[in-house]
């Protein structure tokens, strides 16, 4: 029988204020042990929270950018368990109030996946575990969150990945949060069952705890809905429950039995006040939501004639976009500037996050100089690409990289003298060429340029050498 996934995901997002959500210690990641932390969020009897505004704000920006609804009441809840991350032994959360509601995410084939809430709350501690002792790290307890729940939307593994990225991508825009899934400022819960392809009703599902890469996100899906599917197929039944994921043996264990709300004791925090939230508020914030990825995206594509694949590469981190927007000012063609960032400069960065942070040596306005020296015909592509090497080594602008003379390019005289060395020096590419193999030509073009200093036009030095050697 074939089978079809059903999953639902609840991420948490870390928002990223100064301040945490019910006292004024900072949220900065990292830090000794314990030492980011006061009365209030370590849970001490007496001590009274007090919202910060800002988090209701970050909030509510997460929920405009995802199409939500906004709650104009909304209230804390208390979610009571007892483990030693929570030293109240509640959770402060939103229960049956979310601040925000039906909002959806679109993939790129056009499905929606439906957000059902998102909700604010405050983070737990850390468990450190060394040598057989466990150890209590409460830095990250009271540090603001924000929990996006969807509908069980979502069909396939790739449509689950493409949400969580364009989730990020979309937390990144607005700036509420860096979303950085190895240092846990993002973290997915994976609500996942299989039905016979075609069936109108779910299965029971199971959730896998605390994602923190989307590849092992991937790699626990495909394990456990394999797991379900066996299991049916040999006649037995899914207990839903809580699982865990290890990705040393890439299997999920069963963490516990699946809690149902009862459990949780829900009750409204009788120490905070009813969150209230203006239409000039929502208003205000709203203004303050930039163009978002997807609508950049076919902006470059429509009115800027970038290709689909290279708009996407753009849009992907948000100083690239901005950075390109900058360097595209007064451009008669952005696809040339694109080309420069996806060819050549990405070429440079070594890896993702380096991207996200985009720190290099040339700034927008250079590359905008250099594709104007290259639009108005001062220099040739050859030399504005060596020179955007050189640019991206010394931190220089083109203008005091190139002289006047090289500006002229080449004169006719010389790059024929050069093309006539080149054909002298490399006996062997000549006889290459002659033989059939074309691209032997491209070694002597490489002389010619490179004794040249990338003046020479590539294309006449081809042809000169050609009719030396015909
Ligand atoms: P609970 O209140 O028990 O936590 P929710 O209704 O809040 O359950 O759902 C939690 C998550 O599980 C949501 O993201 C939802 O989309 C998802 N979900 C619910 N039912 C299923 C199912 N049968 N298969 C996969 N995911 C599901
Ligand atoms: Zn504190
Ligand atoms: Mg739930």
């Amino acid at each position: 029988m074939n089978y079809e996934l059903v999953v639902g995901l609840e991420t948490h997002v870390e928002l990223n204020t100064k301040t945490k959500i019910f006292c004024s210690c900072t949220t900065q990641f990292g830090g000794d042990p314990n030492t980011h932390c006061c009365p209030v969020c370590i849970g001490l009897p007496g001590t009274l929270p007090k919202l910060n505004r800002e988090v209701v704000r970050y909030a509510i920006r997460a929920g405009l950018a995802t199409n939500c609804e906004i709650s104009r009441i909304s209230k804390m809840d208390r979610k009571n368990y007892c483990y030693p991350d929570l030293p109240k032994a509640y959770q402060i959360s939103q229960y049956d109030m979310p601040l925000c509601k039906n909002g959806y995410i679109e993939l790129s084939n056009g499905r929606k996946v439906r957000l059902n809430r998102i909700h604010i709350e405050e983070d737990a501690g850390k468990l450190i575990h060394k040598k057989g002792d466990t150890y209590v790290d409460y830095n990250r307890g009271g540090v603001p969150l924000i929990e996006i729940v969807t509908e069980p939307d979502i069909r396939s593994i790739d449509e689950a990945k493409e949400y969580v990225e364009k989730l990020q991508l979309i937390m990144r825009y607005i700036g509420v949060s860096d979303c950085r899934m190895e240092e846990g400022s993002m973290r997915c819960d994976v609500n996942i069952s299989v039905r016979p392809k075609g069936s109108g009703e779910f299965g029971t599902r199971t959730e896998i705890k605390n994602m923190n890469s989307i590849t092992f996100m991937a790699k626990a899906m495909e394990y456990e809905s394999e797991r379900q599917i066996d299991l049916i197929e040999s006649g037995g039944k899914v207990t839903q429950e809580t699982l865990r994921y290890d990705s040393v043996s890439n299997t999920t264990s069963s963490m516990r039995g699946k809690e149902d709300a009862n459990d949780y004791r829900y009750f409204r925090d009788p120490d905070l006040v009813t969150i209230n939230v203006t239409d000039e508020e929502v208003a205000e914030l709203e203004a303050t939501i930039p163009e978002l990825p997807d609508e950049k995206r076919e902006r470059y594509v429509d009115e800027l004639g970038i290709p689909e694949t290279d708009a996407l590469l753009l849009i992907k981190y948000r100083k690239v976009a901005e950075y390109f927007e900058k360097a595209i000012e007064g451009i008669q063609n952005p696809k040339t500037t694109a080309n420069f960032i996806i060819g050549q400069i990405f070429r440079t960065i070594e890896n993702e996050s380096a991207k996200e942070e985009f720190a290099i040596n040339v700034s927008a306005e250079n590359l905008n100089e250099l594709v104007r020296m290259l639009e108005s015909k001062k220099i040739k592509m050859n030399l504005a690409k060596s020179t955007l090497d050189k640019m991206l080594e010394t931190g220089k602008k083109a203008s005091e990289l190139i002289s006047e003379s090289d500006m002229g390019g080449l004169d006719e005289e010389t790059t024929k003298r050069l093309c006539a060395e080149a054909v002298e020096k490399n006996p062997k590419a000549v006889a290459d060429y002659k033989n059939g193999k074309e691209k032997a030509i491209k070694s002597m073009v490489g002389y010619v340029m490179k004794n040249s200093r990338g003046k020479a036009d590539a294309m006449q030095a081809e042809n000169i050498i050609k009719s030396l050697i015909q």
